[in-house]
C-alpha cells in the first residue's frame, strides 16, 4: 500500500498498515514470522559487517555531531523494511566484545538466553513498579535476589533488594540508606540540612562523586582514602580518616568499599572495615551505625568460586589461575558482611546493559525509602509486590530482572566459573609473558583479575627501577610525563594497525593512580581487560608481539 506522496487517504486504512508494525496480540503465524524475518534481517545486514577486526564495519569518525543536531523530525511514515537497514547503520563502528581480538575494557558480551530476555521483556513490556504490569517479571526480580543472596552468603530470610539503572544506582541506594539511618527517615520528607560525609578509596570509580553531588550532599562532603599500592582502601588512612571525622563530631552516612575496581581490579578488605566500623561505633557511642556499601559490580561473580573445590581443581586451571581466585576469592568471601552490594550484571553477569542489582542483607531498612513511611514494603509479605513505594524509578523496566535470571539459570556457578577462571586464566598467561620482557612493567602485580595494566620503557631504560621513581620521586616528575607519552604513542600505533585488521585492541587509562607524592600526576597505562570466552594463547601471544614491534618502531626513528 501506498501511504507517502500527497494523495488522500482515509486514516482508518493507514490505520491498518501501520498494526503490521507491531507484533500481533492474537496468534497470528504469518505476522509472527513476519516479525522473526525483520529480526533476522537485521542480523543478516550486520552480520555482513563483521571481519577480522573486531569492529563492526568500519571505525566511526565523531565530527559530523554537528550534522547530527540538525536532524528534523520526520513527516511521513516509513517501513520496516527501511528502518531496519538503518538500525543496522547504527551498529557501524560497534567494538565487538566478543571478538578474540578485543581486550578492552569491563564490557559485557551478552549470552543468548539474556538477550531473548530482553527482547521478551521488550515485546510484552512489563513495569516492574508493581506485580499488577508485569505478570511473573516480578517473580523474576525476587528469584534473583533470593539466588544473589544465596550465592554471597545472606539470609534469604532477611535480605531484600532491587534492580535499577546501574552500579551508580545501586551507589546511589547505599548512600541514601546510610543517610535516612541517620536521620530516622525524615530526609525524604525535610530533605538533608546538614553536612553528612561518604568516605570511600582514591581508586573507587568516580560516580561515587556523582551520588555525592545528586544526593545533595555535595562532593565537598566526599571524604577520599589514599589507597595503597595494591589498590585497596589503607586501612590505617581510614582509621585515622574516621576519627579524625568522628571526633570533629562529623555524621557518616557511608562508607563505600570497592570490591574489584575498575582499573586494576583492586579489592578492598571489606571484613576489616566492617570490622573497624562496628569498633569505632561502640568507642564513639554513636547513635547511629555508618552503612558500609560494597561496590561489588565487578568482583560480585567471583563468589561463584566460595564452593569450588581448590585442592581438586576439577576444573584443571593452571597453578597460577587458582593462585589468583583464591587470593581474590579471600576478600569476596566477605561480601555477607557489607550492608548492602552493587551487583552489575552488565559488568561480569555477561548480560546487556541495564542489569545492576541493589541488595541488601536487611530489607526492611528500605522502609526508610518509602515515601509513605507508615506503609511499609511489604515484600515477600502480602501476595502483592509494590517495589514502587521505595524505588526511586517509577517506570522499572523487566529488562534487567529477567536477563540476570536468565544469564544465572543458563551458566550456574558451573558456568561462571569457566568463564571467569578462563579470562583470569588468559590475563595469568598475559603477565607471565609480559613480565619476560626487561623493558615491560605490569603496574598491578597484586591485583588478580581479568585485567592487566602495563606500561613500556625505551631502549636503555631499567623498566623496573624507572617505575619505582616514578612512583616516589617528585623530581621525576618530567620524566613520568614523558614516558607517558611514549606508552601513548606506542598505544596509538597498536590502535591504527588493529584498525587495519591486525593484532588485538587495547585500551589506555590516563591514571591507573597518581603517584605517591604532594600534586602528583597520574600514571598512564595500556591496558588489556579480557572477557571473551573465545581469547586464547594465539590473542595474547599478539598482544606481546604487537606491543614489542611498535616499540622497536618507535625506536627506529
Ligand atoms: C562501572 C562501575 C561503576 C558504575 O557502574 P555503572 O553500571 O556504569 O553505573 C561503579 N563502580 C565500579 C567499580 C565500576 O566498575
Amino acid at each position: 500500500m501506498e501511504i507517502r506522496g500527497k494523495q488522500r487517504c482515509h486514516y482508518s486504512d493507514i490505520l491498518e498498515h501501520l498494526k503490521t508494525y507491531f507484533p500481533s496480540p492474537i496468534s497470528d503465524p504469518i505476522m509472527d514470522s513476519y516479525f522473526v524475518h525483520s529480526v533476522s534481517r537485521f542480523l543478516d545486514q550486520v552480520d555482513s559487517l563483521k571481519s577480522a577486526m573486531p569492529l563492526l564495519g568500519t571505525v566511526v569518525k565523531h565530527n559530523h555531531h554537528g550534522a547530527s543536531q540538525q536532524a528534523a523530525f520526520p513527516e511521513n511514515i516509513s517501513s520496516i523494511e527501511e528502518v531496519t537497514g538503518l538500525l543496522a547503520d547504527y551498529c557501524q563502528g560497534m567494538t565487538i566484545w566478543s571478538h578474540p581480538n578485543a581486550q578492552v575494557n569491563v564490557y559485557p558480551l551478552p549470552t543468548i538466553s539474556s538477550i531473548t530476555a530482553f527482547i521478551a521483556a521488550a515485546i510484552y513490556n512489563p513495569n516492574i513498579i508493581t506485580d499488577e504490569y508485569s505478570g511473573r517479571f516480578t517473580e523474576a526480580e525476587i528469584q534473583s535476589i533470593a539466588m544473589l543472596s544465596d550465592l554471597i552468603g545472606y539470609d534469604p530470610q532477611q535480605s531484600g533488594g532491587l534492580f535499577t539503572f546501574g552500579g551508580t544506582g545501586t551507589i546511589l541506594y547505599g548512600c541514601k540508606l546510610g543517610i535516612e539511618k541517620i536521620l530516622g527517615g525524615r530526609g525524604m520528607q525535610e530533605g538533608i540540612r546538614e553536612d553528612i560525609k561518604i568516605i570511600s578509596s582514591d581508586v573507587s570509580h568516580y560516580s561515587r562523586l556523582n551520588v555525592a553531588a545528586w544526593l545533595g550532599l555535595g562532593m565537598k562532603n566526599l571524604i577520599t582514602v589514599p589507597s595503597t599500592s595494591n589498590n585497596e582502601m589503607s586501612l590505617s588512612a581510614l582509621n585515622d580518616t574516621l576519627r579524625v571525622a568522628l571526633s570533629r563530631g562529623d555524621k557518616v552516612a557511608a562508607i563505600i568499599a570497592t570490591l574489584g575496581t575498575t582499573d586494576a581490579f583492586g579489592i578492598d578488605d571489606l571484613a576489616a572495615i566492617v570490622h573497624l566500623r562496628d569498633r569505632l561505633v561502640v568507642e564513639y557511642g554513636l547513635d547511629y551505625v555508618p552503612h558500609v556499601h560494597a561496590d561489588a559490580v565487578i568482583g560480585w561473580a567471583w563468589a561463584v568460586f566460595r564452593d569450588y573445590n581448590f585442592e581438586d581443581n576439577p576444573l584443571g586451571f593452571h597453578a597460577r589461575t587458582l593462585r589468583s581466585l583464591t587470593d581474590s576469592l579471600e576478600r569476596i568471601d566477605s561480601l555477607q558482611m557489607a550492608d548492602s552490594i552493587g551487583i552489575d550484571f552488565h559488568k561480569s553477569g555477561y548480560t546487556p546493559y541495564i542489569s545492576s542489582v541493589f541488595l541488601l542483607k536487611d530489607r526492611s531498612a528500605l522502609a526508610l525509602l518509602s515515601r509513605v513511611p507508615e506503609q511499609m514494603p511489604y515484600l515477600y509479605q502480602v501476595g502483592h509486590y509494590h517495589p514502587g513505594i521505595y524505588t526511586l524509578e517509577c517506570s522499572r523496566a523487566g529488562t534487567g530482572a529477567l536477563a540476570a535470571l536468565a544469564s544465572m539459570r543458563l551458566l550456574g556457578k558451573q558456568g561462571y566459573r569457566v568463564l571467569i577462571g578462563h579470562t583470569v586464566e588468559m590475563a595469568e598467561m598475559l603477565r607471565e609473558r609480559l613480565e619476560r620482557h626487561a623493558c615491560i612493567q605490569v603496574l598491578n602485580d597484586y591485583n588478580y583479575g581479568p585485567v592487566t595494566l602495563f606500561r613500556v620503557y625505551p631502549p636503555g631504560v631499567d623498566a623496573e627501577q624507572a617505575l619505582h621513581r616514578e612512583l616516589n620521586d617528585p623530581d621525576y616528575h618530567s620524566q613520568l610525563l614523558a614516558y607517558n607519552d611514549y606508552n601513548r604513542h606506542i598505544f596509538d600505533l597498536i590502535y591504527e594497525r588493529v584498525m587495519q585488521g591486525e593484532g588485538v585492541l587495547l585500551s589506555w587509562t590516563i591514571a591507573y593512580r597518581h603517584a605517591n607524592y604532594p600534586d602528583a600526576p597520574a600514571v598512564a597505562a595500556m591496558k588489556s581487560f579480557i572477557m571473551s570466552p573465545w581469547t586464547d594463547l594465539k590473542a595474547i601471544d599478539s598482544v606481546v608481539n604487537q606491543v614489542m614491534e611498535a616499540r622497536e618502531q618507535i625506536t627506529s626513528y
